[in-house]
């Protein structure tokens, strides 16, 4: 089948049904721009979760994971934390009470 390059737009023989490019070379072209992307898109994540980061209480109490805090104050990341945090205060409250 006659298919397109993606990268220099010429028409190829395609060998393989996804096969892209016309040649090896176009291949490599697009794999080093798909890098390049990533790593522009990972720098763009890292920058917008720095902005979202604060001082303090963005740190799950209980797993240590820093969250998004939906508001001030918050210490959980999850209710599964929020819960496991308070079931296993609960036991220590108790066996300090048993242990007196
Ligand atoms: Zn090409
Ligand atoms: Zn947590």
């Amino acid at each position: 089948m006659i298919k397109k390059c993606l990268i220099c737009a010429k028409q190829f023989e395609a060998h393989h049904w996804n096969q892209k490019f016309c040649s090896e070379n176009c291949a490599r072209v697009q794999a080093r721009a798909r890098v390049k992307a990533n790593k522009q898109l990972y720098r763009k994540i890292g920058n917008v979760t720095g902005e979202m980061k604060r001082p303090d209480g963005s740190v799950c109490i209980n797993c240590g994971k820093t969250f998004e805090q939906h508001f001030p104050n918050e210490k959980f990341c999850s209710d599964t934390c929020r819960l496991d945090f308070f079931s296993l205060s609960a036991v220590e409250t108790l066996f300090d009470f048993v242990r007196g």
